[in-house]
């Protein structure tokens, strides 16, 4: 694992909590525009094009016990997304890992969630060539929060299946992670109106893609099975692609039907804002036995055990 190269943060400006709101503001450090600040000031422009029109394309990594959690791949996905959208990052991949370094460290957070935004920007001249826009760099950190709450991940997630479609690939890449998030807003109505606590949308040929922020495995007579097309290729799947590698586990990714995971032993959900959560509910359907499985458990216990692995972590430089 490469280390961090961080500017020593007694050089940079103190951050300005004076006017924070809490109510309104997570506590946590941004960076953009060549400064770090509070969360109540990171403030971008309504001529952005990452506003004005979904523009942007972002990653989030989560700090772990002081330590990152597989940066180096979430800085891949990153800057693969930022060069298929034809954009321009203004700093180096080792600028980057300092100045999320920095925002942590700053923040003083030991577990966190933090973000890497890159938007279209906006042309000096307010011209609609978005060739002309100038593009940003945004960062922050804020407190590690879940999809699933300690109750949920307790006795698993009830989750109701959406009839709303992802948008294509062919529309908007799934693979470039974006906030284009009108279908799973929607799929989340959904879910609310028939009783679930989040959702899962289907693709384009009606098999099951993804959820708000996740994506999901199924469990059947031992083998794990994972959607393949349509879907955001998550850090977190991918660990418990390794993770099952590692151990022997059979995991496919291919499509998955509606009755094929309602008909389930186990499933799970995964994300970096949670890792693995349970899902013991799909709409009317109880998920095997209705209580979280062993594979799902013992996955989960890996799972957070890598958090201290010097393969998989880079410690956090606070000082
Ligand atoms: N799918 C979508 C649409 C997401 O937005 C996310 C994360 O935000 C995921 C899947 C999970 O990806 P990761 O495990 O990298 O957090």
């Amino acid at each position: 694992m490469t280390p961090l190269v961080t500017q020593s943060l007694s050089e940079l400006p103190a951050i300005d909590e004076h006017h924070v709101d809490r109510r309104r503001y997570p506590h946590g450090v941004a960076f953009m525009d060549g400064q770090y600040l509070s969360m109540s000031e990171a403030k971008i422009s309504v001529l952005d094009w990452g506003f004005l029109h979904s523009d942007a394309t972002y990653d989030t990594v989560h700090v772990w016990n002081g330590k990152f959690f597989r940066l180096n791949l979430h800085l891949d996905r990153f800057w693969r997304g930022v060069e298929r959208l034809r954009m321009k990052l203004p700093y180096d991949r080792e600028q980057v890992t300092s100045i999320l370094n920095n925002c942590v460290a700053l923040s003083g957070h030991k577990s966190a969630y933090v973000e890497m935004i890159c938007t279209r920007g906006s042309s000096p001249t307010f011209s609609r060539d978005p060739r002309e826009a100038e593009n940003r760099f945004i960062a922050f950190a804020v407190p590690f929060g879940s999809v699933a709450n300690k109750e949920q991940l307790k006795r698993g997630l009830h989750v109701a299946i959406s009839e709303t479609v992802r948008i294509p690939p062919k529309s908007v890449d799934p693979a470039i992670k974006n906030y284009h998030w009108l279908d799973l807003v929607k799929g989340l109505y959904d879910a609310y109106d028939k009783g679930g606590e989040t959702a899962l949308i289907l693709d384009i040929n009606g098999h099951i893609a993804e959820g708000p922020g996740f994506n999901v495995f199924l469990v059947k007579d031992g083998d794990l099975k994972t959607p393949a097309f349509g879907v955001l290729p998550g850090i977190t799947r991918q660990s418990v692609l390794d993770l099952c590698a590692e151990i022997g586990l059979s995991v496919v990714t291919d499509h998955i039907t509606r009755a094929e995971i309602k008909g389930a032993d186990e499933a799970f959900i995964t994300s970096t804002a949670g890792g693995i959560m349970p899902v013991t509910r799909i709409d009317d359907a109880a998920i095997g036995k209705g209580q979280v499985g062993s594979v799902t458990r013992r996955l989960t216990d890996l799972y957070w055990q890598k958090h201290e692995d010097p393969a998989w972590s880079t410690p956090v430089v606070y000082a």
